[in-house]
């Protein structure tokens, strides 16, 4: 099914005659306004798809020890049949929807009512209310940054109950680990399309959905088409709402994409750890490895909460399936393969491999942070900064809201960001070929991180990059001929 434009949509413009003039960078800034063919394409692939990719890799792991061709082979040879695998599989029950309603209640609580207190007396921690990014319609939202207040108090409660209150067990996650995939599943879908309708009925705010023109002066039946691509599919998954809030304070991107699934991930890490102590007597060092590498990752993302309202995720991305199901579904189960890999295969590195994985997870955050932070440092202090001790070279450039306002803003053309236009997804991916290698080489399933992740960031990276070049117009040529190179110089 084709997308059709819809009247008074601004069109895209092609990036070979990008101008960042006021309707190309309406139509661009935020998702797509049109649809092609490959995007529809795959975004039904998605829909359909994604759900079963992840049945069918933590089936593998259930059924098949984690041998990602074991149910293939085995309904190819006839040994057995869809429904015999669909049998063996642990349904919903209600102890693990407890704990689901439990465990999304309890972070909701932890976002809504508890201001960050963190920021009072952790030095160089910036929490409380904080300011996004403009948005296309020229409004800043204020968010209340408290994820490292919600990790650090999630945590103490969970080290707490295994050493001292018992009230369940660490391995309680893997214990229901498929019947929580169907809790997560339904809470992803319920808030996707909770989403939907909200973003065609009452849309949080209207003129980030429909720049130029309040969504209130157009029908209601018109709106999600005004708004929108006008194809339900790329609405559904792409999201319609760029920021929708109940309330004041209950922003759906900033909580989903960082609780329940990223609070999560540490402690899905610790129960598998306790579960692999539970069968084999002992946590190996892969299983440490992968707990410490990962626990770097995510204690970054608390500690860097408010850079975080300035990465795409928050700044571009519409509120859909993608951000909605990905945020429950797609990261605690697939992000967590190789812990769970290694509860069925409690792999032990020699001393050479385990010190060469740390090496490589410790360099690749290394880059990934620091090219993450010289951007941010030099937005913050509008290029008065010194990046690798130097005074940085900067393009400056300009663009127009949906207000209408012309605003200026600046790129950064010195230290990682000299080096290529996004090494800050080379250190990302270096920390995520670590944390498979470290579940040695027994298995494909634990290099599926790698695999996603490689082509997560290539393809964001390109989005980005159309959505600059709409947005900046010549100024952005101006960057891509100082920086030629995307990833890796010399090569992309
Ligand atoms: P970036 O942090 O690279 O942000 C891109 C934006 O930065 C652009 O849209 C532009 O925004 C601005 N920008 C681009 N070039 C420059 C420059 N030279 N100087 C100043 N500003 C510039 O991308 P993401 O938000 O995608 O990623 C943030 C981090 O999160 C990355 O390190 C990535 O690896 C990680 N990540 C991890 C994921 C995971 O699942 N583990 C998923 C996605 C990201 P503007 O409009 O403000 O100019």
């Amino acid at each position: 099914m084709a997308a059709k434009s819809q009247p008074n949509i601004p069109k895209a413009k092609s990036l070979d005659g990008v101008t960042n003039d006021r309707t190309a960078s309406q139509g661009q800034w935020g998702r797509a306004w049109e649809v092609d063919w490959f995007s529809l394409a795959s975004v039904i692939f998605l829909l359909l798809f994604a759900p079963f990719i992840v049945y069918y890799f933590i089936m593998a792991c259930d059924q098949y020890s984690c041998a990602l061709t074991g149910p293939v082979v085995d309904i190819v040879t006839g040994h057995a049949r869809l429904s015999d695998i669909w049998a063996k599989t642990p349904p919903i029950t209600r102890k693990a929807a407890q704990l689901y309603t439990l465990w999304v209640t309890f972070q909701v609580l932890l976002y809504t009512s508890l201001p960050d207190f963190c920021h009072k007396f952790l030095p160089g921690y910036v929490g409380g209310i904080q300011e996004g990014a403009v948005t296309p319609a020229g409004v800043v939202n204020k968010y209340q940054i408290n994820g490292l207040q919600a990790w650090l108090l999630t945590h103490l409660l969970w080290f707490a109950n295994a050493h001292l209150l018992s009230w369940f067990s660490p391995t309680i996650i893997f214990d229901n680990w498929i019947p929580l995939l169907w809790c997560a599943n339904i809470l992803g879908y319920a808030v996707s399309t909770f989403a939907m309708v909200k973003g065609y009925f009452f849309p949080t705010s209207a003129r980030d959905c429909f720049p130029g023109e309040p969504c209130w002066l157009v029908p209601i039946p018109m709106a999600g088409q005004c708004k929108f691509t006008g194809n339900f599919f790329y609405n559904y998954m792409m999201g319609i709402e760029f920021n929708p809030r109940i309330g004041k304070w209950f922003d759906f991107k900033l909580f989903f994409n960082g609780r329940p699934g990223i609070v999560a991930w540490t402690l899905i890490n610790l129960s598998f750890a306790a579960k692999q102590r539970e069968l084999h007597s002992h946590v190996t060092n892969a299983m440490v490895l992968v707990n410490v590498l990962q626990a770097i990752y995510v204690i970054d993302f608390f500690w860097n909460e408010t850079w975080y309202l300035k990465t795409i995720d928050i700044c571009h991305d519409h509120f859909g399936w993608y951000l909605g199901w990905g945020d429950c579904v797609w990261l605690p189960y697939l992000y967590t393969l190789q812990g769970l890999y290694l509860v069925y295969h409690p792999v032990q590195l020699s001393t050479p491999h385990a010190v060469g994985v740390l090496l490589l997870g410790l360099v690749g955050y290394y880059i990934f942070r620091v090219a993450n932070h010289q951007k941010d440092l030099f937005r913050r202090t509008d290029g008065r900064c010194l990046i690798w001790g130097r005074k940085p070279k900067v393009i400056e450039c300009s663009y127009t809201s949906a207000d209408g306002q012309r605003h200026h803003s600046k790129l950064l053309v010195s230290g990682f960001w000299g080096v290529a236009r996004h090494f800050n997804y080379v250190g990302d991916l270096m920390g995520s070929l670590a944390y498979c290698l470290a579940c040695g080489g027994g298995h494909l399933l634990p290099y599926f991180y790698i695999i996603y992740m490689a082509i997560l960031l290539t393809h964001r990276c390109l989005r980005d990059e159309h959505r600059c070049a709409s947005k900046y117009g010549r100024d952005w040529e101006r960057y891509t001929a100082a920086v030629p190179y995307r990833l890796l110089p010399g090569i992309f």
